[in-house]
């Protein structure tokens, strides 16, 4: 479900699978972009580098502007699949709605992003203003090394939504911790490991770790490419030469997380949306072929998007 309306699985190419093309959160002040025409350019640099698809992971509040992302998606001729769900607690002010709505309507809103529409402005006043852009995945987020109570509620929400559209649950995993503990708690609520795909999981470059987690069935995201700071790209490469000799990267993704003006071309930064098929995709491709390419890239996130009736 792209928000131009669902694409067979075949059309999607290679898949971006965590990106934010908008974003504004107190979490990371003066660092928001929410500009049409750069996000357009970005999402235009993506495209030129032989991505076909962008999977948006900006959840509910975060600045999502649904209207403009159906605009870009036609304009740079790419598809893109944005989420719904909750994000973790730090990501929403003290008084924010989240925390106090009951439970009947945190799930009423995933539902309606995924069935019917994403509010135009992001849920943000008590009048929604309908539009015909479909969530395709719903975001959910735990905090570092746990899942708080509000969290948790967000979690039975997001699940349930998820389970009654058909599509797919991404988790934010702070630092890469709480994999199991995600996995456990989602599998309670009904959501099978195979539906799910964990965040950031390359900032805890624990190989063991991630073939536990590939081989309770769950997906992973190396979502760090170009961002140096957390390490350099040659241990994700390491990392998915390990797991490619476990018989395991059916079951990878990747995808930059540049979700910073400071990280945005566009913006006059670095290194840019475009990094993973500009730079990192030919080492991937020099390192481990082109077949181990395109099942990352390609297989992997589609068989996740697919969308799954009566699962
Ligand atoms: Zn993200």
């Amino acid at each position: 479900m792209t928000v131009l309306g669902p694409v067979a699985a075949s059309e999607l190419g290679y898949v971006d699978a965590h990106e934010h093309l908008f974003l504004r959160t107190p979490a990371l002040p003066g660092d928001e972009f929410l500009d049409e025409a750069k996000s357009t350019a970005e999402a235009a640099a993506v495209r030129a580098s032989g991505i076909g698809t962008v999977v948006d992971l900006t959840p509910i509040g975060l600045g999502r502007r649904p209207a403009e992302l159906a605009k870009l998606a036609a304009g740079a001729g790419l598809h893109v699949v944005a989420a719904t769900g909750y994000h973790r607690s730090a990501h929403y002010p003290a008084a924010h709605w989240a925390r106090e709505v009951s439970d009947d309507l945190l799930l009423d809103i995933v539902l309606t992003d995924l069935t019917s529409g994403i509010d135009g402005r992001d849920w943000a006043g008590p009048r929604p203003v309908p539009t015909t852009v479909r969530a395709g995945i719903v975001k959910l987020g735990a905090s570092y090394q746990r899942i708080t109570a509000e969290e948790d509620r967000w979690f039975r929400a997001g699940a349930q939504a998820a389970l009654q559209a058909g599509v797919a649950v991404a988790v934010h995993c702070e630092t890469g911790t709480a994999a199991h503990e995600i996995l456990d708690r989602l599998a309670e609520l009904g959501v099978a490991a195979h539906r799910v795909l964990l965040c950031h999981t390359d900032r805890n470059a624990d190989l063991e770790l991630h073939r536990e987690l590939v081989s309770r069935g769950a997906y992973l995201v190396y979502d760090t490419v170009g961002r140096i700071k957390y390490g350099p790209d040659s241990r994700i490469l390491d990392l998915i030469e390990g797991m490619a000799a476990a018989g395991l990267a059916d079951h990878l993704c990747l995808g930059t997380d540049v979700g910073r003006r400071s990280m945005l071309r566009a913006y006059g930064g670095g290194p840019g949306m475009d990094v993973l098929g500009r730079a990192f995709l030919p080492r991937l491709e020099r390192r481990l072929g082109r077949d181990l390419v395109d099942l990352i890239m390609r297989d992997a996130p589609t068989a996740l998007l697919a969308l799954a009736r009566g699962d």
